[in-house]
């Protein structure tokens, strides 16, 4: 048995920075399935938002103006109280990055540089170069090196320990030795990032199947806003690695099979640089109608920006495109098409980053706050994992402080008892299904059903699909191998995570009979504020998902039309 007082679950931006600031207060200790390095934040191209004004075009520029694009982009979901304290704090953690040594870009006079983005009233976009995630994750990484808070690399936390409503600690297998153990802990932070995987067609890497989310739900803690997912518009034909909007950003355009800026139809004041809703939106339709370029995707433009823009802006997304489509963007057109890119819902927490149960916080992709309602915006997503990983981190580690030591074996014991038992039972099977063929039609079923646009029919085919796929995850046959490095045991572990978690998007989509933001239903094509301006609640039940409401915080901005 481990023990520690502040237990942070990810390594990512939001766990890193979560323990950065929890290591001021107690003693704090971070768990990832994987190195930090290899989390999926340096995957993150484009940039993070801050109301710098560094930018000539952008000298007006101030938080409540970056305030109001992200609750006009959100389709007025977000809840105004947290999105004041993430734009208001945007600056001073954006700066702080850059003290600790990320490498930003810069502007002729030395600040940091930025670019415009989607559904951004001014250049507020700050990175470097068009890997901005990694930069940022090294930075972070150097800070947690030198504060010596201790790694837990290749651990895989399976469940939370939880008694009275109060959080105590962890479960989590070590995946080289394929022990489980148990870590107690004071408090908890959930950090684990998105679910991305539960779609086959999806810019997130393998390990994004949102297991922090399954396993704060099966604790009891309800998911929110969880029909909100973002289909990002360029994602790269036929991989669905991510052309990040800072191609957007610098003047990419978008053309369609006849060579037109199709986007001049559909929100001519911002064309390219309208929120990713509008354009992924746009870009289906453009393909629906036989407008798409063989019928799958359309075409993103950068030829105009010349060699040298391309060779310092955007030489990885050059990278890219020249290695997995073999077209070379300064004098060819990349194939782009929408691909699932983010997930605005997540573990409900509040400004605080406290969830229902005691000693529970979460941060970053695995939460929500929520700052991004029905649709981020671009480079917002990077911010809120500094701004509120270090809010996460200040509450869990000043908290710890004040609980006593729970010297309670019989109920570490059971945990541990029941999560070894249920390991036991994969490992041995009880029948013939293979877990990556479940796992292959769910994410099938997730693109053919609940994608950009959505109504009650396919989407209760795809709930009465989830249901039999749920049914044929208890004959699994036997998990081959030995306990120890066995990869196909953590996705059988992560399928049955995932499958809740898709029944409660389903579920939650067929819900809300509106359309708001990422959320399209064709059957109920209007926003509906009188029935639905508000935060779906998920509570698991052994029946299924259980939902519930709860009210948007709306301060400063009343909703109105969006247009862009
Ligand atoms: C290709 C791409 C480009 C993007 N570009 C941008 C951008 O330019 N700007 C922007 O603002 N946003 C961008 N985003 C979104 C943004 O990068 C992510 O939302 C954000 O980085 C998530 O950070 P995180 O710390 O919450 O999670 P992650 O970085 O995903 O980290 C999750 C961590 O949790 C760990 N973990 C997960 N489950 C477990 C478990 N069960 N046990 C132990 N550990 C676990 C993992 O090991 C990992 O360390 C992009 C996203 C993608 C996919």
């Amino acid at each position: 048995m481990f023990s520690h007082e502040v237990i942070v679950v990810g390594g990512g931006l939001a766990g890193m920075r979560a323990a950065i600031e929890a290591s001021t207060h107690a003693d704090t200790v971070i768990i990832s399935r994987v190195h930090p390095l290899r989390s999926h934040s340096g995957a993150a191209q484009g940039g993070i938002n801050a109301a710098l004004a560094n930018a000539e075009a952008g000298r007006d520029d101030n938080w409540e103006k970056h305030a109001y694009d992200t609750i006009k982009g959100s389709d007025f979901l977000a809840d105004q109280d947290a999105v004041e304290i993430l734009t208001k704090e945007a600056p001073e953690r954006t700066i702080e990055m850059e003290h600790w040594g990320c490498p930003f870009s810069r502007t002729d006079e030395g600040k940091i540089a930025q670019r415009p983005f989607g559904g951004a009233g001014y250049p507020r976009t700050c990175y470097a170069a068009d890997k901005t995630g990694h930069y940022l994750l090294v930075t972070a990484y150097e800070q947690v090196v030198k504060r010596n808070i201790k790694v837990y690399e290749e651990w895989f936390v399976t469940s939370l320990i939880v008694e009275n409503n109060n959080v105590k600690g962890v479960i989590a297998l070590d995946i080289l030795k394929g022990q489980l153990e148990v870590f107690k802990a004071k408090t908890v932070i959930l950090a684990t990032g998105g679910t991305g995987w539960i779609y086959a067609k999806s810019t997130n890497s393998i390990i994004n199947t949102g297991s922090g989310m399954a396993i704060a739900y099966n604790a009891g803690v309800p998911l929110k806003d969880m029909e909100f997912i973002q289909f990002h518009p360029t994602a790269l034909h036929p991989t669905c690695i991510l052309i990040s909007e800072g191609a957007r950003g610098e003047g990419g355009y978008l053309v369609n099979s006849n060579g037109e800026r199709f986007m001049q139809r559909y929100a001519p004041k911002s064309m390219e640089l309208a929120p990713r809703d509008v354009v992924s939106r746009s870009i289906q339709k453009e393909i629906d109608e036989g407008r798409g370029v063989q019928g799958v995707f359309v075409h993103l433009d950068l030829r105009h920006l010349g060699k040298e823009k391309i060779l310092s802006r955007l030489p990885g997304i050059r990278d890219i495109s020249v290695q997995f489509a073999n077209v070379d963007p300064i004098n060819e057109l990349i194939p782009v098409q929408p691909a699932q890119h983010y997930t605005m819902g997540g573990v409900d927490c509040n400004a605080k980053c406290e969830t229902l149960i005691r000693g529970l916080y979460a941060a970053g992709e695995c939460a929500c706050v929520s700052v991004h309602g029905a649709n981020r915006l671009g480079g917002n997503s990077l911010l809120e994992t500094l701004v509120f990983g270090k809010i996460a981190g200040e509450q869990a580690g000043s908290s710890a402080r004040k609980v006593s030591p729970d010297d309670d074996k019989d109920n570490f014991e059971q945990a541990l008892a029941t999560d070894q038992h249920r390991i036991r039972e994969l490992l041995e099977g009880s029948g013939d299904e293979d877990p990556s063929v479940l796992r292959e039609e769910m994410r099938n079923t997730m693109v053919e059903k609940v994608f950009l646009f959505r109504s009650a029919g396919p989407l209760t085919e795809a709930f009465d699909k989830i249901g039999e796929l749920k049914k044929r995850f208890h004959r699994l046959r036997p998990i081959a191998g030995t306990e120890t490095c066995n990869l196909d045991l953590i996705r059988a572990i992560e399928l049955e995570h995932m499958l809740a978690l898709s029944e409660v998007i389903i579920v939650s989509a067929l819900n809300r009979e509106e359309s708001r933001g990422s959320h399209v239903r064709l059957d109920f094509p209007k926003r509906d504020d009188a029935r639905f301006l508000k935060h779906t609640l998920a509570y698991h039940t052994p029946d299924g998902p259980r939902l519930e409401y709860s009210e948007v915080k709306i301060t400063k901005f009343q909703p109105e039309e969006r247009k862009y």
